[in-house]
């Protein structure tokens, strides 16, 4: 995190034209795969991520199966060409971590306990990074999810607010998350107004945290929207994207 690099105009106008309330351009697609129950692919700015679920199937080796619920298995990972200089394919620490944030931000939605003794798995695979990549992720695997009919509370949707040049502004790119202040992924379930992931990169006032969460609040509600949309458009048999 450096403060060498403007980020953002006087104005408040940043490095890619965007106003500090403004997403990146978004497009989402639903059922992209055809050996899956569900999938996604989603692109926010120049991050494009790939989404696959499979199951509910039998749990196995049999003794991982849990009586009461279905046991949700994610696993994020970065393509070797989806970063600057070349990934290893390896799980990295960082993966690993993702994968359990990821799952922790989408278990409240997911009504489990109907797929006993089975495994749900939700494979989310970076095809290119440019920042957002957990949030991006959590985004479209919901959508996935919702594909593959699993009965949910709500849909998952998230995106980061951070800090640039001393304000806060919604869904960092890459440039402004290694040179800016503060990172702040959230997810939510957005009807029920419920957070399901909330990480601080960084450091933020009170006042900042409360105008990052409403920032938050906005990018989501966008966001719900474009999901809605791309099952829409699944479910009405047009392949069309959005
Ligand atoms: P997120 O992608 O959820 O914002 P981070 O804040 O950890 O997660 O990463 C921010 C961005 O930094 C990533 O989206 C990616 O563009 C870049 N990045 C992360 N890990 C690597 C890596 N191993 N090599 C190159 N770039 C990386």
């Amino acid at each position: 995190m450096s403060e060498s690099v403007v980020l953002i105009t006087q104005d408040g106008v940043r490095l890619d034209g965007r106003r500090i309330d403004e997403l990146r351009p978004v497009k989402m697609q639903v059922g992209v795969l055809k050996n899956c129950s569900g999938s996604a692919y989603i692109e926010q700015g120049k991050t494009k991520i790939l989404v696959a679920v499979q199951g509910p199937r039998e749990a196995h080796p049999k003794h991982i199966a849990l009586p009461g619920r279905a046991i949700l298995r994610t696993r994020y990972h970065m393509a070797p060409f989806s970063t600057d200089e070349r990934k290893s394919p390896a799980p990295s620490r960082r993966e690993v971590e993702l994968s359990k944030v990821i799952r922790e931000a989408l278990e409240p939605a997911l009504f489990l306990e109907e797929y006993p003794k089975t495994v749900i798995d939700v494979f989310i695979e970076v095809l290119q990074a440019d920042a957002g990549t957990r949030s991006a992720g959590i985004t479209a695997a919901s959508i996935a999810l919702a594909e593959a009919g699993i009965p949910m509370r709500d849909l998952v949707t998230a995106v980061a607010v951070g800090k640039v040049g001393g304000k806060v502004v919604l869904d960092l790119n890459e440039a402004e998350d290694e040179h800016g202040e503060a990172d702040m992924p959230i997810a939510m379930m957005p009807s029920l107004n419920k957070i399901t992931l909330l990480q601080l990169n960084g450091r933020l006032t009170r006042q900042e945290l409360e105008e990052g969460v409403n920032l938050v609040k906005k990018g989501i509600k966008e966001l719900y929207s474009l999901q809605k949309q791309a099952l829409r458009a699944r479910f009405s048999g047009a392949q069309v994207e959005v």
